[in-house]
């Protein structure tokens, strides 16, 4: 089932979306993430044969538009953006680490389909883009083991990992300042619950700029799966449902191209990932 937050006639509600249209179920997504694993029942018996919105009507919000906390995320998740990044500050390439670069990105960053990215001069130019498969957790866990983790998951959704790469780099070789410009972490168009996806790994991944594709990869080729994030990411800490983890980029982000590319105002970002769907931003001046 696909499960979108939506604002119509004034109102925010989460719905479920039948090809063209969408039939209310909840009030709120994190409150139906946490009703327990039979919420995606409950939501499928509200929409049951009710008609719904046309979704021409309505305006997509992220699926959850104000997480409770940071958004916890991992870097270098696939070895050919590893190895791309590397190469451009001349470095030889080591092997690819042990254990997962884990950073975060703060509730403010977070913005839905179609929500314009500012670009963040006067601070800096050089504004990127990373598609990534973003985790929702559906049940609360701590210590997970890899084989139980996926049963904690509720759903998939879209995400793109907005970055400011020469402020990302430039903060004592951790990345929270460059990944943390509000608006910097488009999220959706929906979450797909786990049951339609239960096999994360078997995804393919884009990002389209200006309808160019520039990002192409499968979720296979992830290093870290996301029962191994889950688990390292548990670990001594509590997850609790509505908790999101976006899982890394592949190559192709725009620092790394020859020469490098950067976004500018008015361009259009398109992240695509397989059963799914399309996650659209534009680039829009900052504040
Ligand atoms: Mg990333």
């Amino acid at each position: 089932m696909r499960l979108a937050t939506y604002e119509h006639q004034g109102r925010t509600r989460v719905g479920a979306v039948n090809e063209d249209r969408i039939v209310e179920v909840a009030r709120d997504m994190i409150e139906l993430i946490a009703s327990g694993s039979s919420a995606p029942e409950k939501a499928r018996e509200a929409a049951g044969a009710a008609e719904g919105t046309p979704l021409t009507e309505v305006r997509l919000l992220a699926p959850i538009p104000r997480p409770r906390r940071d958004v916890f995320c991992v870097g270098w998740n696939y070895s050919e953006h590893f190895r791309e990044g590397q190469l451009v500050h001349g470095k030889e390439v080591p092997d690819l680490p042990e254990w997962p670069a884990l950073f975060s990105k703060g509730p403010n960053t977070v913005v839905g389909p179609e929500a314009g990215v500012s670009f963040p001069s006067p601070h800096s130019e050089q504004l990127d883009w990373e598609c990534e498969l973003a985790v929702i957790i559906g049940r609360e866990c701590r210590d997970v083991r890899e084989e139980d983790a996926l049963a904690h998951v509720f759903g998939y959704t879209c995400a793109n990992d907005v970055s400011v790469r020469d402020v990302q780099r430039r903060h004592g070789g951790q990345w929270f300042k460059g990944k943390n410009f509000d608006t910097h972490l488009p999220l959706g168009p929906w979450i797909v619950t786990a049951d339609e996806i239960p096999n994360p790994h078997a995804l393919r991944i884009s990002t389209r700029v200006n309808g160019v594709t520039k990002q192409e990869s499968r979720t296979e080729r992830m290093v870290f799966t996301v029962p191994r994030i889950l688990r390292d990411l548990s670990a001594g800490m509590t997850l609790v449902p509505g908790d999101i983890v976006i899982t890394g980029t592949p190559e192709g982000v725009g620092f790394a191209r020859k020469p490098p590319e950067y976004l500018k105002v008015g361009d259009v970002m398109e992240v695509e990932i397989e059963k799914i769907g399309v996650l659209r931003n534009t680039v829009v001046a900052g504040r």
